[in-house]
């Protein structure tokens, strides 16, 4: 095969360009609109006016107050602040959150008193309720259960809203149970109410729906008492010191307010052309979907192709002009499987194997039809170089 001049990037869950509207709402922040926003001088304030204006475009697309609203540098930042801040002696959560979550939680394990339940994902992807509420009882004291709202590498979409109804009765009795979830992916995907959803705090980023990298924020229920993360200044009301990412922040807000703006719209589109995909690639025999295919991403797509190495399929086809990716963008370098496939139960040779593509609302079908083109040829030549394939294959 030549080698393509294409530039099809089917790596969305990783990170996505900066729509236009974005980047030309930003361009004055970079350029004129410098000034601090503590300062008390006009070219200050109108940089404090731009931010005030995206935590209301937040707090519109999520469903509660601009005063719930936390900026911060991004999802990593917010998950690590509602986690290590909020005082829980015991945390529920799940085998296959982001690491974010999972090494925050191991690092309290390992050096102060926290204990954690790690809920299983089962072969689909997706918690049992049963299991959550099991914990609970279990472990009356919970201080916190933070699930993801949709898994990174797989796409799967978590019973947000059931977990939230639990959580919400069980404190009924007298008990203070917060509810965390790391939205990054859904946000911009995926409808969200903190309200109607119980939600105490959830962690958001720019990056992951057009916006810029950098910049994100965690939404807090008024009443939850979070800590400061970094002392300093008083930016975001005392709580995250620091002078502000300006540009990231205005960015935030006009990509979320496009994001949720057309997001049935979007979203049919995407799940055609993600029929598509599955149709196609499910026709090379010995593959598999992994996670669940209803409830998902309507971008996203994960599969296993037995026999072949996951770091040698995306070279190929990075040759043919199309980036994706075999896990998620933190595991890749390394390797280890990845902790998500290998909490679906997959054997490690299988999630070794693995094929991520994810889409945005710039995916063409031109760009479809080239993957659809290269990739089995690219499967079949690897296969015929396995050795593993021939055993599978005797
Ligand atoms: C990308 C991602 C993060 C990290 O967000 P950053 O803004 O890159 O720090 C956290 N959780 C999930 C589910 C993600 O996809």
């Amino acid at each position: 095969m030549e080698k393509s001049s294409k530039a099809v990037y089917l790596d969305n869950a990783a990170t996505t360009r900066i729509s236009d509207t974005v980047f030309e709402g930003v361009l004055p922040y970079l350029k004129e609109r410098y000034g601090n926003p503590s300062s008390v001088y006009s070219l200050g304030q109108e940089s404090a006016r731009a931010i005030e204006k995206s935590r209301e475009r937040l707090a519109s697309a999520l469903n509660c107050t601009p005063g719930e609203i936390y900026f911060t540098g991004g999802g990593s930042e917010s998950n690590n602040w509602a986690i290590r801040s909020c005082g829980a002696s015991h945390i529920i959560t799940s085998e296959f959150e982001h690491h974010a979550v999972l090494h925050v939680c191991e690092n309290l394990e390992k050096h102060t008193g926290v204990k954690t339940t790690y809920l299983p994902v089962y072969a689909n992807g997706i918690i049992k309720i049963e299991d959550l509420e099991k914990a609970l009882h279990e472990n009356p004291s919970t201080g916190l259960v933070t699930i993801m709202f949709a898994n990174n590498e797989i796409g799967t979409i978590q019973p947000i809203a059931e977990i939230g109804r639990l959580i919400s009765d069980w404190n009924k009795k007298n008990r203070k149970c917060r509810f965390h979830t790391d939205a990054v992916q859904a946000v911009g995907n995926v409808p969200i109410d903190v309200q109607a959803m119980n939600i105490d705090m959830l962690s958001l980023s720019g990056h992951k729906f057009h916006g810029m990298k950098g910049a994100g924020a965690l939404y807090v229920r008024k009443g939850v008492k979070l800590p400061p993360f970094i002392l300093g200044g008083a930016q975001e009301r005392g709580s995250r010191a620091g002078t502000e990412n300006v540009a990231g922040i205005v960015a935030l807000g006009i990509a979320v307010e496009e994001a949720v703006g057309n997001l049935e719209e979007k979203n049919a589109l995407l799940l055609k052309k993600r029929e598509r995909i599955y149709n196609e690639v499910m026709k090379i025999e010995r593959t598999r979907l992994n996670g669940d295919l209803e409830k998902r991403l309507s971008n996203n797509l994960n599969f296993s192709f037995e026999g072949i190495e996951g770091e040698a399929l995306l070279l190929n086809l990075d040759l043919m002009g199309i980036a994706a990716s075999s896990g998620s963008a933190c595991t890749s370098g390394s390797l280890d499987p990845s902790h998500v496939l290998l909490a679906l139960g997959l054997p490690h040779e299988i999630a070794h194997g693995s094929l991520r593509i994810s889409m945005s609302r710039y995916t063409t079908d031109d760009e479809i039809t080239h993957l659809l083109e290269v990739l089995p040829p690219i499967v079949a030549k690897l296969r015929a170089m396995s050795p593993v394939w021939e055993n599978i294959n005797v």
